[in-house]
Parts: structure tokens; C-alpha cells; sequence
């Protein structure tokens, strides 16, 4: 039996409409989707850098391009800018080593502070 959800008689088992007020009869499937846990604080920090000193990553990178990314487990990003550092850098000298060095300390910060995601450009 199911009872009414505004009167409270009791109704057939798939009655779509209560027989005594005309109710729509609601199946209670919604009690237990509401007991699942709202994570949804935890969830949205994952993809974040958590515990990591700001000061740290970008000194990191200052000092080896994408190594600030390391440190936030930015593992692509990282790679990508260390790689791009050795291979432009290697061309055009030490300005855009220093550039991407620069960019990549200003990254790592955002991301270990908290400001962006991992892997955010
Ligand atoms: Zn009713």
C-alpha cells in the first residue's frame, strides 16, 4: 500500500493518483537519494593544489621552469613549460628562458594559493 502524501489514506500500489483526495501519488524513491552525503566542498577542491606554500612553488619556478609546477603536482604543465623553456631557450637565449621562468612562478603561486586550478592555464 501507498499512503498519500497529502492525505495520508492509503492507495494501491502503483495508484498514480491518490483515491480519496486526488492527489498525485508521489513513490517515496526521494527519501533515500536525499540521505546521500552533499560532498559537493570537498569534490570541487579536488584539481586544486591543497597545502602547498605559494612562496615555495614560485621560488621553484624561478629557479627551474616548471619545477613550481612539480611541487602543485602540475606534472603536464610543468613538463611542458620546462620543455618549452629548454627548447626555446636554447634558440633564442636566456630572455625567454627568463620569461617563461616568470610566468611559471606566477602560475605555480596561483595554483598552490589556491586561486586556480591544477593544470589552468
Ligand atoms: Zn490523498
Amino acid at each position: 500500500m501507498i499512503n498519500c502524501t497529502k492525505c495520508n489514506s492509503e492507495n494501491q500500489d502503483g495508484s498514480k493518483f491518490c483515491i480519496n483526495c486526488g492527489e498525485k501519488i508521489v513513490i517515496e524513491t526521494g527519501r533515500r537519494r536525499r540521505q546521500a552525503p552533499q560532498r559537493r566542498e570537498t569534490t570541487s577542491m579536488t584539481g586544486y593544489a591543497e597545502g602547498k606554500t605559494p612562496v615555495v612553488a614560485g621560488v621553484l619556478s624561478l629557479l627551474i621552469v616548471g619545477l613550481g609546477q612539480f611541487y602543485n603536482g602540475d606534472m603536464k604543465k610543468g613538463g611542458m613549460l620546462l620543455a618549452g623553456a629548454l627548447v626555446v631557450g636554447a634558440i633564442t637565449g636566456g630572455i625567454v628562458w627568463l620569461g617563461l621562468a616568470i610566468y611559471s612562478a606566477y602560475d605555480a603561486y596561483q595554483v598552490a594559493d589556491g586561486q586556480k586550478a591544477l593544470e589552468e592555464w
